[in-house]
C-alpha cells in the first residue's frame, strides 16, 4: 500500500522525536512491503520565523491533501510574547478545524515495565490501567464566545458553553464505535445534575445506545469520574465526553500512567484521514540534547497504522517492539529508573526500529 504522510516536526524536541517515528515507520514499510511518502509541513514556531505565520494555507493544504498528518509538538519561549493568533499554539488549532477533526482519543495505559512510574498505589496498578478517553475537540466552552464587559473594578467576564445535538451526535458514536472495537463498555461523563448543555449530552448518548446493543453504556458526573480515575481506574474502558472536561480529564489520566512522554494520540473527524502527536508538548528545557524520549510519537504512527490506514498487524508489531525495548532495560532520563541503563532519544529509536519483526 501507498500512503502520503504529512510531516509536522514542529518545535523544540519535535524534530528529535519524528525522526525517530519515521525511522520505525520505514522499517514497517520494508518489512511489510508499503511505500510511506512523506511530505514536510511547516506549522507553529519554525513557521513563524519562515513564513510569518504559524500555519500559512499551503501548508494546510498540504495536510488536506495527505492520508494522515504526523505531528511533533510546537511552541516555546522564544514566540511567548506574540499577539494570540500569531503564536504558535494557533497554528495547531487552525490545523484542527481546517481538518474537521472533531474527536480527540487519548489512551491511557500502563505499561507492566513501567508500574513503578505511576503515582498510584501498587495495589491499584495491579489491577491494570488500559481505557481511552475519547474527547470532544471543537466544540464546546472553548470554542463559545469569550467577553469581558463593564469598568475596571466592576468586570463581568462570560465564556458560553453550547453543543448542538449533532456535535454531541457523532462524537457519542466515536465512543460507541470505539467501545466495541475495545471491551464494549462506554462511560458517559458530564455534569447533568448543574448544566444543561450536560442533559442535553446525557440525553442524546442514551438515544445513540438504543443503536448500539452491544455497548453497555454509563453516566457518570465529571467530578466523580475525576476521583475514579485514581481510585480505581481499572473500572474504565472508554470514556466519552466534552471539550473541557475530557482536557481536564486527558492529563489526569496520563499522569497516572507514569510519563507523559510515552503517551499518543489520534484526533479523527468524519474521514480516515487523522492527526497523530503525542500528548506532550515541545520541552524547550531538553530540546536538541537528545535527551527527549520518543516513545509518545512512535506510538502515534502506530496508531495512525491502525485508525487510519487499516494496518493492525503493523501497528501492533510496533507496540510489541516498544514493550521488548522496555525490556531490555533501556530508559529515556523522564523513566528512568536504579538499575536501568540510560539512553538517548535516537537509541530508543534504534533498539524499537530493531525490534520490529512480523507477528
Ligand atoms: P511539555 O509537555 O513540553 O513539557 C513538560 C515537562 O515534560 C518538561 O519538563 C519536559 O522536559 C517534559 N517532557 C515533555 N515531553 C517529553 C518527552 N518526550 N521526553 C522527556 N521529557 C518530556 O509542556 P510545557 O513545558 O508546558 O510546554 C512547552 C511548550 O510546548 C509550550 O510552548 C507549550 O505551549 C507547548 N505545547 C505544545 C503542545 C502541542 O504541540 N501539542 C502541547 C502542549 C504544550
Amino acid at each position: 500500500m501507498t500512503k502520503n504522510i504529512a510531516v509536522i516536526r514542529g518545535d523544540g524536541i519535535g524534530p528529535e522525536i519524528v525522526q525517530q517515528a519515521l525511522r520505525v515507520l520505514d522499517r514497517v514499510a520494508a518489512l511489510y512491503g508499503h511505500t510511506f511518502q512523506y511530505t514536510d509541513v511547516d506549522m507553529g514556531g519554525c513557521a513563524i520565523d519562515k513564513w510569518g505565520d504559524p500555519l500559512p494555507q499551503e501548508m494546510l493544504e498540504k495536510c488536506l491533501q495527505s492520508d494522515s498528518v504526523l505531528l511533533g509538538a510546537v511552541g516555546g519561549d522564544k514566540w511567548n510574547d506574540l499577539p494570540a493568533q500569531m503564536r504558535p499554539e494557533k497554528g495547531l488549532l487552525r490545523l484542527r478545524a481546517g481538518m474537521g477533526v472533531y474527536s480527540n482519543n487519548r489512551p491511557a495505559k500502563i505499561w507492566p515495565q513501567l508500574a513503578e512510574a505511576s503515582p498510584l498505589k501498587k495495589s491499584v496498578v495491579d489491577k491494570g490501567i488500559d481505557f481511552i478517553i475519547v474527547r470532544e475537540l471543537i466544540g464546546g466552552i472553548y470554542f463559545g464566545e469569550h467577553k469581558t464587559e463593564g469598568e475596571p473594578g466592576q468586570q463581568v467576564a462570560t465564556d458560553l458553553l453550547a453543543y448542538h445535538e449533532s456535535e454531541i451526535e457523532r462524537i457519542g458514536r466515536i465512543g460507541f464505535e470505539t467501545a466495541r472495537k475495545r471491551g464494549g463498555r462506554l462511560c458517559s461523563v458530564e455534569k447533568s445534575n448543574v448544566l444543561d448543555s450536560s442533559r442535553l449530552w446525557k440525553k442524546v448518548m442514551h438515544r445513540l445506545a438504543e443503536q448500539y446493543p452491544d455497548v453497555q453504556l454509563s453516566d457518570m458526573f465529571v467530578d466523580n469520574c475525576a476521583m475514579q480515575i485514581v481510585r480505581d481506574p481499572s473500572q474504565f474502558d472508554v470514556i466519552v465526553t466534552e471539550n473541557m472536561f475530557g482536557d481536564i480529564l486527558s492529563d489526569e489520566a496520563s499522569m497516572i500512567t507514569g510519563s507523559i512522554g510515552m503517551i499518543p494520540s489520534s484526533s479523527l473527524g468524519a474521514t480516515s484521514c487523522g492527526i497523530y502527536e503525542p500528548i506532550h508538548g515541545s520541552a524547550p528545557d531538553i530540546a536538541g540534547r537528545d535527551e527527549a524520549n520518543p516513545v509518545g510519537a512512535i506510538l502515534s504512527a502506530a496508531m495512525m497504522l491502525r485508525y487510519s490506514f487499516d494496518m493492525s498487524e503493523e501497528a501492533q508489531a510496533i507496540e510489541r517492539a516498544v514493550s521488548d525495548y522496555l525490556d531490555t532495560g533501556c530508559r529515556t532520563a523522564d523513566i528512568m529508573s536504579g538499575t536501568m541503563t540510560l539512553v538517548g532519544c535516537s537509541r530508543c529509536g534504534e533498539i524499537i526500529e530493531g525490534f520490529i519483526r512480523k507477528g
